[in-house]
């Protein structure tokens, strides 16, 4: 029986994707052989990795100024290939600190420049965005750096800032959510694992003139420019796990693109913000207007009953919405793949829960 995942990921994927690579399997499309056992060379993979890139470019609109990088690493792995990468000799960088994620992110560039934190909202427990007015960003940095969805914290960017340098931004967890004006960015990553497909590839979009002589002792398979000319194949790439994003990039756009996938993430996260707001008995610690639309965190009225919750919730199939250890209480995440179903379910359970014990 397939359960209502609400994992911050690895994370649900389309039950359609699933069916579909379980029936390409051990024959793709009359190849006589599995994905997994094609040469990353081949006329079969190439025509993957093609269509794949070609229908991330159709869905989020990316001109021909940008590349599209397929890599390995994760998100974690462009916390340090972006400053190796896009520093001049100056070596400043400017980050928007607003969670977990952000934080990370700036302390792993420090090892290869000076990083300014233009803003953080630490002080207030990362529950809101630093008014853009308040942000201090040095005009000698490289790039501004933020996060458009911190998924521990359940922050998310309505709006893109404006700044003096190029936005570069992590948007491993809504990713693909939203439709987005590529042509606002520098350069836009995403581990695939939240909402894109499983773990073990990131997207890297990078606008072609930003690319430069990367720091002294770059290993190759980080550096952009070599990745670029090798089509991400600088060596084996992660050829099961990208064909499996390019079912996914498919799958969204026979669901209607980014403006029909959005509508449904804006009716499932009203749908479940609403029954927080409605009771006392959760809460939502978040700026009301903030709240991640990808990741919601949510606290009970009595911490005591947060083991009950979950085994509860687990017995009727809801699963993995025990929250970061670094928050604690709950987390549902709900990304694209969670249908409204899942989301109603989780509402009608909480709702239960807190006429039992509230
Ligand atoms: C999960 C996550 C990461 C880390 O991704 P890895 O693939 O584990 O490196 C980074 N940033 C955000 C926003 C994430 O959600």
């Amino acid at each position: 029986m397939r359960v209502y995942n609400f994992s911050a990921g690895p994370a649900v994927l389309p039950e359609a994707v699933l069916v579909r690579a379980r029936e390409e399997m051990l024959d793709w499309r009359g190849s006589g052989m599995s994905v997994m056992e094609m040469s990353h060379r081949g006329p079969h993979f190439k025509q993957i990795a093609e269509t794949a890139e070609a229908d991330l470019r159709e869905l989020l609109g990316v001109s021909e100024d940008y590349h599209c990088l397929f890599l390995q690493g994760g998100a974690t792995g462009q916390f340090a290939a972006i400053p190796m990468n896009l520093l001049d000799d100056k070596r400043k960088m400017n980050y928007v600190v607003t969670g977990s994620w952000s934080k990370k992110a700036a302390a792993e560039a420090k090892q290869y420049g000076e990083v300014r934190i233009a803003a953080t909202g630490e002080a207030e427990n990362f529950t809101t965005i630093p008014d853009p007015a308040s942000w201090r960003v040095d005009p000698e940095g490289v790039y501004l750096h933020y996060t458009t969805n911190e998924t521990i914290g359940g922050v998310e960017f309505p709006f893109v800032p404006e700044a003096d340098c190029p936005l570069v931004t992590d948007m491993s967890s809504d990713f693909l959510s939203r439709p987005v004006a590529v042509n606002r960015f520098g350069l836009i990553y995403a581990g695939a694992q939240k909402n894109m497909g499983p773990a073990g590839i990131v997207v890297v979009i990078v606008r072609k003139d930003l690319l430069r002589d990367p720091l002294p002792g770059t290993p190759s398979i980080w550096d952009y420019r070599k990745q670029v000319e090798a089509g991400s194949m600088l060596n084996t790439p992660p050829t099961y796990n990208w064909y499996l994003v390019g079912l996914v990039l498919e799958w969204l756009r026979e669901q209607g693109g980014l403006v029909a996938i959005e509508r449904r993430n804006i009716e499932k996260s009203e749908l479940l913000y609403g029954a927080i707001e409605a009771s006392d008995f959760y809460r939502n610690p978040v700026d009301p207007r903030y709240r991640s639309r990808m990741n919601v965190p949510f606290t009970l009225a009595d911490p005591a009953l947060d083991a009950t919750f979950l085994k509860e919730a687990s017995e009727r199939g809801l699963v993995n919405l025990k929250g970061h250890r670094s928050v604690g209480g709950m987390r549902a995440s709900i990304y694209n793949a969670m249908p409204i179903e899942g989301v109603k379910a989780l509402v009608d359970f909480m709702q239960e829960f807190e006429r039992r014990y509230g």
